[in-house]
């Protein structure tokens, strides 16, 4: 299988958004908006993988200009910087391949920079998670950092339940391909309806992972994030990540971590 890293422009955050020293989340986000120290830029990465059953794409990515509300108070604690060429549409096609063919789009969240894409692959058969969806298109959801109920407009997304059993250390999983080898797995807390993509090649799982670590090493340093809903479910989330790394050779793909596109390229296992 051919999986691409897409890269749709950076972004540089706080410090303490990258890594947070308080657990409870209002601590934690008060740090992030007193916080001076900025991280260097960051990939805003998404995946295009060549599946024998069709063109899969998970998460779609930033674009140029369309950084979320100015009135909301995180607006000032990011900075963006996609140009259009950054976009999926132009980085599919730069990686030889066609939006039109398209056959799903995964989302690991519905956070403004892993859905800005959407309208270069709207046609393709969106799947999402039951509960982000719900979350998302709430009235509350723009307070939360979503689009809102605006989104409702845009696309009728197939949502998932994760019925499809259990799966290495994961209690409840969705098999998205008949071949069985593409897997949607739960890993809330980043925000409750987040999930992680686990495709299984021969002898290693290639785990896109979304916000549910920024990064492979604050996955090993059990770290939280400054913005996660949930510093209990993040918790047991990343429990679950690394016993999947010790059951099975596994690639791990964050879609902030600078380094996921080496070792994507070198299927650099933990
Ligand atoms: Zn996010």
């Amino acid at each position: 299988m051919r999986i691409h890293a897409l890269q749709t422009g950076t972004v540089a955050i706080k410090a303490t958004h990258l890594r947070a020293h308080a657990q409870a989340r209002p601590p934690r986000v008060a740090a992030v908006l007193r916080d001076r120290t900025w991280t260097d830029p960051l990939p805003i990465l998404c995946w295009a993988v060549e599946h024998p059953e069709g063109l899969l794409v998970v998460d779609t990515g930033e674009t140029a200009g369309a950084h979320g509300p100015a009135w909301h108070p995180f607006s000032r604690c990011t900075r963006f910087a996609v140009v259009p060429e950054d976009e999926l549409g132009p980085r599919l096609r730069a990686a030889g391949l066609d939006p039109a063919a398209v056959r799903w789009v995964v989302f690991t969240h519905l956070h403004g920079d892993h859905i800005g894409g959407l309208s270069h692959v709207q046609h393709a058969e969106i799947v999402v998670s039951d509960v982000e969806w719900r979350t998302a298109t709430a009235v509350r959801g723009p307070l939360e950092g979503y689009p809102g109920r605006a989104l409702r407009h845009r696309i009728t997304p197939r949502t998932v339940t994760f019925d499809d059993g259990p799966w290495e250390g994961f209690d409840a999983s969705t098999v998205l391909t008949d071949a069985g080898d593409v897997r949607l797995v739960p890993t809330p807390g980043h925000t409750l309806g987040h999930l992680s993509v686990a495709i299984e090649e021969e002898d290693h799982v290639v785990l896109l992972a979304g916000d549910a670590t920024y990064s492979e090493q604050l996955l090993f340093d059990d770290a939280v994030d400054g913005v996660t809903v949930s510093a209990s479910r993040h918790r047991d989330s990343r429990r679950r990540l690394r016993d999947l790394t010790a059951r099975r050779p596994t690639v791990v793909l964050p879609c902030h971590d600078p380094e996921s596109a080496a070792r994507l390229a070198k299927r650099t296992t933990r």
